[in-house]
């Protein structure tokens, strides 16, 4: 194979690990972002146990208030009940205690249901405090293999660049100029293997014959007429002959 061959395949090589290494670094603001997200997500369950057990506590109080508000009344109707002259004034002092008894055992009752709820909700809590935990622990993991996988991509396409520039100085201009136009004409590919049968392996279009042994003799720059590739020729392996066994 002509050297100027080789270096067109081993520039393909190398801007294929360019490409990867580019879709590699460009990939990872998204799983950062990505990681970061489950991680908000374990903050949110936490956080919103945390409110349920804090609006618990805000309406036990006020409801603790609301009790003693009925517990003075009551005090003071059973005290004014006391020094009633008529029946009748007896019998409807009577009514408003019966009242502020009933709004006092509610009150107290729902206090007690505040008590009980919140219980469940320090489980709760503690649960989402261990579930945020693990999770934490699991996303700074994956953060430093992100990290890590984004150095090695970083080594990697500075690698790729440093050969990229000493192979493409070996090459003459023209040839760079078809190889550079063809790249940005397909994605980055711009070399194509010729399968043994003479096809073009990316287009898959048959080479007339005399292009397909021009081809095959791997010394000039042959373009595919069809996607315009460079084309080059891999020859079969010799066979192997059989082994010999010594007796
Ligand atoms: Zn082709």
């Amino acid at each position: 194979m002509s050297p100027e061959l080789q270096s067109l395949i081993d520039l393909q090589r190398i801007d294929a690990a360019l490409i990867e290494a580019r879709t590699r670094i460009a990939a990872h603001p998204q799983k950062v972002a990505e990681a970061d997200a489950r991680l908000a997500e374990a903050k949110d369950v936490l956080d919103q146990a945390k409110d349920k057990l804090r609006i618990s506590q805000e309406e036990r109080r006020a409801l603790e208030k609301e009790a003693a508000v009925y517990q003075g009344r009551l005090a003071k109707y059973k005290d004014q009940q006391g020094s009633v002259k008529t029946n009748r004034e007896f019998q409807a002092m009577g009514h408003e205690i019966e009242t502020a008894q009933r709004e006092l055992s509610s009150a107290e009752e729902k206090v007690i249901e505040h008590m009980v709820g919140a219980d469940a909700l320090a489980v709760e809590i503690t649960a989402a405090e261990a579930a945020f935990a693990a999770r934490q622990k699991e996303i700074t993991a994956e953060k430093q293999e992100l990290d890590a996988e984004l150095a090695g991509a970083e080594a990697a396409l500075a690698k790729a660049q440093a050969e990229r520039g000493s192979v493409a100085s070996g090459l003459p201009a023209q040839t760079l100029n078809i190889y550079e136009g063809t790249a940005k004409q397909r994605k980055g590919i711009a070399l194509a293997q010729a399968t043994r049968d003479g096809l073009c392996s990316a287009c898959h279009v048959r080479m007339r014959p005399p292009v397909f042994q021009n081809v095959r003799a791997n010394n000039s720059i042959i373009q595919c007429e069809s996607c315009r590739r460079i084309l080059y020729y891999i020859p079969p392996p010799p066979p192997v002959p059989p082994a010999v066994v010594v007796k």
